[in-house]
């Protein structure tokens, strides 16, 4: 198996920024594990599958139709040839999918999907249980965090840049309560594995958590 970096921690860490940057810097791919859970979700509003029907979730996930491409620069993922990049970004979508996360069937419909990508030369697994589930054999695993204060500041900023007004107070209630989920499910829960590092990145820029991770990987 190639080497695998893991970097787990709750939405809005900085894990998908971090993730891409350190991939691009090495010329590894890219595994955006959430991406494939919120994909399972829209896929369920698609078939009209109730997001409490763990079989029918999991018979969708087994089964995903998807490509992810570099169309002009831009990431675009098409879910069974149709575009989803922006729908499956939105709060929404994210909610859906930590609800299809937890439940087991589908998690282990996605598991050797996963798995596929850590191919030559290297793979950056971005996601929850990257490195307590997936591949917990990784020779590097991080787990990154930033206080939910900030994690929502973020969240804003970014939201103002892409021109969608959302208040502050309710972003940081829609993080609390996705922490809470995704921390208080029965099934791989989100905690980062016993050999992991943290590293919190609430006052921390990007390129100084890029140039970290880089450091770590040559030791
Ligand atoms: O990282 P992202 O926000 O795209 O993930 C969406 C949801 O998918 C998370 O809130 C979490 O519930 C779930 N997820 C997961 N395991 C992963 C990645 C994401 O349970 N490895």
């Amino acid at each position: 198996q190639a080497p695998v970096l893991t970097i787990d921690g709750p939405g809005g860490a900085g894990k998908g920024t971090i993730s891409r940057l350190v991939a691009e810097r090495l010329g590894w791919h890219l595994l955006d594990s959430g991406a494939l859970y919120r994909l399972t979700a829209q896929a369920a509003v698609k078939h009209a599958v109730a997001l409490d029907d763990a079989e029918g979730l999991a018979a969708l996930a087994g089964s995903l139709d998807v490509e992810f491409l570099v169309a002009d620069g831009e990431p675009q993922v098409l879910l069974e040839g149709e575009e989803v990049t922006r729908a499956i970004r939105t709060e929404e979508a994210g909610d859906r999918a930590s609800q299809v996360a937890a439940l087991n069937p589908v998690r282990e419909a996605l598991l050797q999907r996963q798995r596929d990508f850590a191919v030559a030369p290297g793979l950056v697994a971005d996601g929850r249980d990257m490195g307590t589930v997936v591949f917990p054999d990784a020779p590097l695993k991080i787990f990154l965090t930033a206080s939910a204060e900030e994690r929502a500041r973020r969240r804003h900023l970014q939201l103002q840049e892409s021109g969608v007004t959302a208040s502050l107070s309710s972003l940081l209630k829609e993080i609390q309560a996705r922490d809470a989920r995704d921390m208080q499910r029965s099934v791989a829960p989100l905690k980062p594995a016993d050999d992991a590092i943290t590293l919190d990145t609430t006052r921390l820029t990007i390129p100084e958590v890029v140039d970290r991770l880089t450091q770590l990987l040559a030791q």
